[in-house]
């Protein structure tokens, strides 16, 4: 109201200001003009603030939002107390706009590496608030009024809500489950696109299409062969790869990442997402990147530095050395990028032994530290009620949380709006957590079951 009042209006504020008046002479005004534009039409509510509202009031386990609840590797939390260390006195204030020097140089060094190309530092890479304000940065940057973006369901929630507030229209694909073979578990690898599909949603007014390889929620790890489908319909049609790869060290069974900005005439058309915070289990660091050619970044540096600015500088100076550590021990078994793997395979393999035994069927992931179980044998606890407006497995979560005390975060949350109830028998778990954790959860699922086959 201030920036748009004029002189003489801004002057009696002031004056109604200084003398005390000036919180009165707010709440008795009121605006006539309405308050909130377009770009929030539609987009107030968000999964993560009602169910991690919930988990908070009501869970004793809490395997909702994704975040470890183990404690980050020494060497991250030494790198702090380095970068904190008195003669480091510099590392308090401002550092370059669109990334600290020593963590746009090793994120290029590693990048080029990995993608088999020399990368700039200072034009092919920017540090971001998060994974979270580079996709922002992107959907801002690239979409315009009445451009598609296509979206591979299920998918990582705020990717709608940043189309739409660019004012781009998402295009959604779903996934579709395959059942698998008689006796085994169903895979996220058993959940595939139709390529015919795919091809149908193209058309001369895509802009962009977002890939999620390893998916959250599924975690499936997008094959070799569906990444060249991708790519090639991204190369005909002239679209651009928003290519959201937070999770690209969290593979298993010695499954392989593919980044797709590798694949032919993919990398002039990509960028790719990463983050500190999945990378070295300390999502609360939110540090985050974006990494693609200048011809794209330059346009995200301007949304950059128009929004957002600058990162915290610490942090970068400590997932800089990280960085650095890892470089070094990359493709040798001290690497943290192959340890933390192996440790959370393990924990994916106890949840599904555990979920499975209580019977909440899941789906064993590829990749990321989610997995998805089928709750369609616990209807006889939280009836289905026709034609309510909430997919079912909201309520399903919803009741879990409040009468069993374990929090677990709805399928339906990650499918849009027109989709969400051909989706909604699975709720998700997050694994990356203490082997306690874990247990307690498994607790809570045997009893249940106990109670349920009791008379
Ligand atoms: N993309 C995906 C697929 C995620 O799961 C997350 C986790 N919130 C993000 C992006 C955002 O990451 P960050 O916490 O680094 O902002
Ligand atoms: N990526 C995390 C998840 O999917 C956290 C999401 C969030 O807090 N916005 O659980």
């Amino acid at each position: 109201m201030l920036r748009r009042a004029g002189p003489s209006l801004r002057h009696f504020l002031l004056e109604r200001k200084s003398s005390a008046g000036y919180s009165s002479y707010f709440s008795e005004a009121k605006m006539s003009r309405p308050v909130q534009s377009r770009r929030l039409e539609g987009v107030d509510k968000n999964i993560w603030v009602e169910f991690v509202k919930l988990a908070a009031t009501y869970s004793r386990v809490n395997l909702g939002q994704g975040f470890p609840d183990f404690p980050p590797p020494d060497f991250l939390k030494e790198a702090l107390e380095t970068a904190l260390s008195r003669e480091n006195y510099m590392l308090h204030q401002y550092t370059r706009a669109f990334g600290h020097p020593p963590l746009v140089k090793i994120l290029a060094q590693f990048y080029g590496k990995l993608l088999g190309q020399d990368l700039d530092p200072m034009t092919d890479v920017m540090v971001t608030v998060g994974a979270y304000q580079a996709l922002f940065c992107c959907f801002q940057a690239f979409v315009d009024e009445g451009d598609e973006v296509i979206i591979i369901e299920p998918f990582f929630d705020c990717y709608e809500p940043m189309v739409t507030m660019a004012g781009g229209t998402p295009v959604f694909i779903p996934l579709r489950p395959k059942a698998p073979e008689d006796g085994k578990m169903m895979s996220s690898a058993d959940w595939k696109l139709d390529s015919a599909e795919l091809a149908s949603k193209f058309n001369e007014r895509t802009k962009a299409i977002v890939l999620n390889s390893p998916n959250n929620p599924l975690g499936k790890v997008f094959s070799q062969g569906e990444l060249e489908l991708i790519a090639d319909l991204c190369v005909k049609h002239d679209v651009l790869c928003i290519s959201d790869e937070v999770y690209e060290w969290l593979v298993y069974d010695g499954k392989e990442h593919i980044r797709i900005a590798s694949l032919p005439g993919m990398w002039d058309r990509t960028v790719i997402i990463g983050s500190a915070g999945k990378t070295f289990s300390a999502t609360g660091w939110k540090v985050g990147w974006a990494v693609g050619p200048n011809r794209l970044l330059q346009h995200i540096r301007t949304m950059h530095q128009n929004s957002v600015y600058h990162c915290a500088t610490i942090a970068q100076e400590a997932v800089a050395q990280v960085f650095q550590r890892e470089f070094m021990l990359y493709g040798k078994p001290d690497s943290y990028f192959a340890q933390l793997p192996k440790e959370l395979q393990k924990k994916r393999d106890w949840l599904v032994q555990s979920l499975d035994a209580a019977g909440m069927k899941p789906i064993i992931p590829e990749g990321t530290y989610f997995l998805l179980a089928d709750i369609s044998n616990f209807k006889s606890d939280v009836p289905d009620v026709p034609n309510s407006d909430e997919p079912y497995d909201s309520r399903f979560a919803k009741w879990m949380v409040k009468n069993k005390g374990l929090a677990a975060i709805p399928l339906s949350a990650f499918y849009c709006g027109a989709h969400k109830n051909n989706y909604s028998h699975f709720i998700r778990f997050c694994f990356a957590k203490e082997e306690a954790t874990l247990k307690a959860a498994n607790d809570i699922l045997q009893k249940w079951k106990q109670e349920k086959t009791s008379p």
